[in-house]
C-alpha cells in the first residue's frame, strides 16, 4: 500500500457500510483540515475516557494540547489510545424514522500518543495547533513564555493508523415508501462563526485584524469530500 493510502489494519476496517471509507491518505489530512475538535479516547484506571480537545497537524502527526495537569494527555502518553474527529453536514430526513441519517466526513485514528518533551517540537505543535484554530494567529499574538510552556503538556499521536468515513446525499427509502407523500431530504448542517466581538477590556482603537475578519461570518471546512 503506498503512502499517499490509509493503512487497513484489522482494526481499521470498516465492516458496515464499507462503501463509504475513503482510502486516500488526502482525505484524512482533509478532515483534520476541516474540523476543529477531536475526541481523545484513552482507558484511565480501567474506564475508557473520552474527551473533545483542539487540535493541529504537521505533516503526519496529530498534535493535541492541554495543561501540564492534564490527566487524560498524561495518561495517554504511551499508551495506544484513539482520536476522533466528526464533521456534521447535514441531517438525512427518511420517509421512515429507520433510515434517518446524518450525513459526515469523519476520520478515526489509533496509535501510541507521546509526550512531545523537546522544546523546538513543542513550539512548532503548539503553533500548529493555534494556526489551526485560527489561521495566521500565531504571528499576531506573544508566544507562550517559559512558564506557559511548563504549563503545557503536548501530546503527538502519529497517523499511521486511520480511518475516514463519509456519508453525502439524499435519504435511502425502501421502495414502497417514496410515493407515500411524506417529505424527506436532507437538512445541511455546518459550523458558521459569527461577528467578531471586541473583548471590552480592549484599550484604544484596535482593529480587527484580517486574519480575524476572514474567519466571521464563514462556515468552517464545508467543502465536502466527493
Ligand atoms: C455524525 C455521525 C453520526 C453517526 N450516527 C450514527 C448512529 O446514530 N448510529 C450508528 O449506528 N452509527 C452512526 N454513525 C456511524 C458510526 O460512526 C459507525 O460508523 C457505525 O455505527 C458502525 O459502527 P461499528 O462499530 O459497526 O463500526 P465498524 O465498521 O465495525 O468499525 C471498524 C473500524 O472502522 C472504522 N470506522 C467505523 N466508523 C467510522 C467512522 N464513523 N469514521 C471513521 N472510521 C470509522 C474505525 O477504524 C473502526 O475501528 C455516525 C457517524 C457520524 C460521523
Amino acid at each position: 500500500m503506498s503512502a499517499e493510502s490509509l493503512s487497513t489494519t484489522p482494526r481499521t476496517t470498516l465492516h458496515r457500510l464499507r462503501e463509504r471509507a475513503r482510502t486516500d491518505r488526502a482525505d484524512l489530512h482533509a478532515v483534520l483540515e476541516a474540523g476543529l475538535v477531536c475526541h481523545l479516547g484513552v482507558v484511565i484506571d480501567g474506564v475508557p475516557v473520552v474527551l473533545p480537545t483542539g487540535y493541529g497537524r504537521i505533516g503526519d502527526t496529530l498534535y493535541l494540547h492541554g495543561s501540564s495537569a492534564n490527566r487524560s494527555l498524561l495518561t495517554a502518553a504511551g499508551q495506544q489510545v484513539c482520536v476522533t474527529v466528526t464533521l456534521l453536514d447535514g441531517l438525512v430526513c427518511a420517509r421512515a424514522v429507520f433510515h434517518h441519517s446524518m450525513n459526515y466526513r469523519s476520520a478515526v485514528i489509533f496509535g501510541t500518543a507521546r509526550l512531545v518533551t523537546d522544546a523546538a517540537e513543542k513550539l512548532a505543535a503548539l503553533r500548529a495547533v493555534t494556526d489551526h484554530l485560527v489561521p495566521g494567529r500565531w504571528a499576531h499574538v506573544r508566544e507562550p513564555n517559559r512558564k506557559e510552556l511548563a504549563a503545557t503538556a503536548v501530546l503527538a499521536v502519529p497517523l499511521d493508523e486511520a480511518s475516514v468515513k463519509v456519508r453525502a446525499g439524499a435519504p435511502k427509502d425502501e421502495d414502497e415508501d417514496y410515493d407515500s407523500g411524506i417529505w424527506a431530504g436532507v437538512l445541511p448542517a455546518a459550523l458558521t462563526f459569527g461577528a467578531a466581538e471586541p473583548d471590552p477590556a480592549l484599550t484604544g482603537e484596535v482593529p480587527v485584524p484580517a486574519h480575524i475578519a476572514a474567519l466571521a461570518g464563514r462556515a468552517r471546512g464545508t467543502a465536502p469530500i466527493t
